[in-house]
């Protein structure tokens, strides 16, 4: 089934017929309303801590080679629930309500073909511009995707996420091009760069820009495309916009620590963007901002971002 451009009212009745049809769904989507969230203030970052059990399959998902080789991939259609529907959406994506929602718009978009997460797919900008209610978010192989095998991205209400309202007070849409949140003097645990992309072909050059973004691994120094999460939607005056954030690693230290140490928590886009998920109650409990701090500028970059990275947005 084909979607046209999805306005609120599509969006609405694409859940409601999902939920209708799925009982798994429908009582997850349930249960978030009873998800326990406090605020989470970070600098100039309004964030928040949910606590989310069901996440648990994506935060702790064993993502190495061999783990993601042994099993059967759960995106791919084969593979799907026979109650989820599958709407066409844009031309060679599949359009699916997230059955694990973090929020209660949330929906995944999967690549009709098992082909890996790589760069980021700039097949996000059509789906931000045919839907401006919605922000559209990438997990790079490394940097929080729990199906790296499998190319997708997801989707939200842009209004939901702190980091894309923070994007728009810093970054005037009058600017078009790059913008590091480092030069606002903005107080942020992590660095990114927002884009603001004109139709024109200064804008072509910006989503080329974006489409070979990379991060640079901490360990080995190497960049690598699979190191970083992205953002695009529709600004308020209708250009559209994106973020990338370049990571340095995939987890925290705290994730695979002992004991006390241990916090269960695995920074994807939706954690970068102020929404931090803790799947266990002990760590929603005791999270705190210098902890989560620590946590970001662990697996982002906190005080500047490598010279390659800001040579290669032209800042
Ligand atoms: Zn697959």
């Amino acid at each position: 089934m084909a979607l046209p451009p999805l306005t609120t009212e599509m969006i609405n009745s694409v859940i409601e017929q999902q939920l209708d049809l799925w009982p798994e769904a429908r009582d997850n989507f349930f249960r978030l309303r009873e998800t326990e969230r406090r605020p989470m203030i970070m600098g100039d970052l309004s964030g928040a801590v949910q606590h989310n059990p069901a996440r648990i399959r994506s935060t702790g998902a064993a993502v190495d080679a061999a783990s993601v080789a042994a099993r059967p991939c759960f995106l791919c259609a084969a593979n799907r629930p026979s109650a989820q529907i599958s709407y066409e959406w844009p031309d060679r994506w599949d359009f699916l309500v997230n059955p694990y929602p973090v929020l209660p718009v949330h929906f995944t978009i999967v690549s009709k073909s098992h082909t890996p997460q790589a760069k980021i797919p700039l097949d996000m900008a059509v789906m931000a511009e045919s839907a401006p209610d919605l922000v559209f978010f990438f997990n790079g192989a490394h940097a929080g995707a729990s199906a790296p095998d499998h190319m997708h991205v997801q989707a939200v209400l842009k209004s939901e996420l702190p980091l894309v309202c923070l994007a728009e007070t810093f970054h005037p849409e009058g600017r078009h091009g790059f913008m590091s949140s480092a030069e606002s003097g903005l107080d942020l645990p992590f660095i990114f760069i927002s884009a603001v992309i004109s139709p024109d072909t200064d804008g072509m050059r910006t989503l080329a820009a974006i489409h070979n973004a990379f991060g640079t691994d901490a360990d080995t120094g190497d960049a690598d495309h699979g190191l970083l999460n992205a953002f695009f939607w529709t600004g308020a005056s209708g250009l559209l916009r994106c973020i990338v954030v370049p990571r340095r690693r995939h987890r925290p230290a705290c994730f695979s620590a002992e004991g006390n140490r241990r916090f269960l928590i695995s920074p994807g886009a939706i954690d970068m963007a102020g929404i931090t998920v803790t799947p266990r109650h002990e760590d929603f409990e005791r999270l705190d901002t210098d902890t989560l701090r620590t946590i970001y500028s662990e697996v982002g970059f906190a005080d500047c971002l490598p010279p390659p990275i800001m040579k290669h947005f032209g800042l």
